[in-house]
Formats: C-alpha cells, structure tokens, sequence
C-alpha cells in the first residue's frame, strides 16, 4: 500500500467520502487516509492532516478522471437534461422539473 497515489484531499472529511463513493462506484478500490469524524465548522486539521484519497498507482489515472468530471459537475449519476416544457436544466439526479413539474423524457 506504500506506493498508493493520493488523488484527493479535501478539509471536509464528507467530501472526500463522497469522493470515494464516486471513484468507487466506477470500480476502483480506494482508502482514505487521516480520516477524521470531526468534520466540524471551524475546526479544519491542518493541511497536512486532511482526509486524503488514495489509490493503487494502475488506478490513478481513471480515479483522476473521475474526480475531473465530478469537479466539472458532470459526474453525478445520469446526464443533465433540458426541461421539454420550460428549457430549465437539470442535474441527472431529479428525475422532474423543479420547476414547472414537467417529468424528465
Ligand atoms: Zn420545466
């Protein structure tokens, strides 16, 4: 594990968890490192101690674009879609329009 890459690192331990469950959900193994539960407001470890993401070295580069999409915002689950009915856009995770109720086609 000692040759692992670090992809990520965040103050905000939920952030690297939710990172994790993205890099993870694309089928590469990851640990997070200097875990902490505090997580609290206020109260960030020093940089040196933030929660980290790592992964193996043949994964690096996949979990790298993984976290690139997601940083563009596109990495949620499903595309964004253009409302039918108002043209309002929409992250792939609402399956209607918030904003006239028009269901996602
Ligand atoms: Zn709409």
């Amino acid at each position: 594990m000692r040759d692992w890459v670090r992809v990520f690192q965040h103050p905000d331990s939920l952030l690297v968890g939710h990172v994790r469950n993205l890099v993870e959900g694309e089928g590469v193994p990851c640990e997070i490192r200097n875990w902490t539960l505090a997580g609290g407001m206020g109260d960030l470890a020093p940089l040196d101690c933030e929660p980290q993401l790592w992964v193996a070295p043949h994964n690096a580069e996949r979990a790298a674009g993984v976290i690139a999409r997601w940083q563009r915002g596109d990495s949620e689950p499903g595309q964004r879609w253009c409302c039918a009915q108002c043209g309002e856009v929409h992250d792939g995770a609402f399956d209607r329009c918030w904003q006239c109720g028009e269901a996602r086609r």
